[in-house]
C-alpha cells in the first residue's frame, strides 16, 4: 500500500471450521491490505451446534494459511469493534453470499458503526463455486458421512475424519 502506516484488516467470524469460500475471502482481502487478522470470536463456542473448540479451529486455520504470512489467526472475546479498534484495523471484512446474508450483514455492520465509528466495513464476494458453500452445511454433510474435500482443504478434511469417526 501506499500509505507510510500499514492497513490492517479484522475478517471476523466462528470458522468452524473453515472452509474454501473463507479462504477465499481472506486471500482476496490481501489485495487490499497489507495484512489480515482472521480473527475468531469465543463467543461463537458457545453454540450448542459448534464442532471444534477454538483452540482446535485455530490451530487448523493457521494450518491453512501457513503460506501466507500476512495472515494471522487469533480469537477475541468481547464486542467486534473493541478488538478491531486495539488491533488497529482500519477495516471489518465480512462475506456476502446472496441475498440471504445481505439483511444481517446490514443490520451488523450499521450497529458496530453505532458502537465505533472508527473503523469500515467492507463486503467481498467470493468465487461463485463457493457461494452456496457454509460452514454449518460442511458440518452436516461430513457428519452425515458425505465427501466434503471440494469444500475444505486438506487440514480441516483431516480434522474431520479424526473427530467424526
Ligand atoms: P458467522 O457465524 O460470523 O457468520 P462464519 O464463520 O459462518 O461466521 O462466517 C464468517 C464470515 O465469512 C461471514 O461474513 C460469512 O458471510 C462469510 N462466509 C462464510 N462462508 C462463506 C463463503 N462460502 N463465501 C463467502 N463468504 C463466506
Amino acid at each position: 500500500m501506499t500509505n507510510s502506516r500499514p492497513v490492517v484488516g479484522v475478517y471476523p467470524g466462528s470458522f468452524d471450521p473453515v472452509t474454501r469460500g473463507h479462504e477465499d475471502v481472506a486471500r482476496r482481502t490481501l489485495r487490499v491490505c497489507d495484512r489480515l487478522v482472521v480473527a475468531v470470536a469465543e463467543s461463537s463456542s458457545q453454540s450448542k451446534h459448534h464442532l471444534f473448540d477454538v483452540p482446535e479451529r485455530l490451530e487448523i486455520m493457521r494450518e491453512v494459511f501457513a503460506d501466507e504470512p500476512r495472515i494471522e489467526c487469533v480469537s477475541f472475546s468481547g464486542l467486534l469493534v473493541d478488538f478491531a479498534r486495539t488491533t488497529g484495523a482500519r477495516f471489518i471484512v465480512r462475506g456476502l453470499r446472496a441475498v440471504a446474508d445481505f439483511e444481517y450483514e446490514f443490520q451488523m455492520a450499521q450497529m458496530n458503526r453505532e458502537l465505533y465509528d472508527g473503523v469500515e466495513t467492507i463486503f467481498l464476494v467470493p468465487d461463485l463455486g463457493y457461494s452456496f458453500l457454509s460452514a454449518s452445511l460442511v458440518r452436516e454433510v461430513a457428519a452425515l458421512g458425505g465427501d466434503v474435500s471440494s469444500f475444505v482443504s486438506p487440514p480441516v478434511l483431516e480434522r474431520l475424519r479424526r473427530h467424526l469417526s
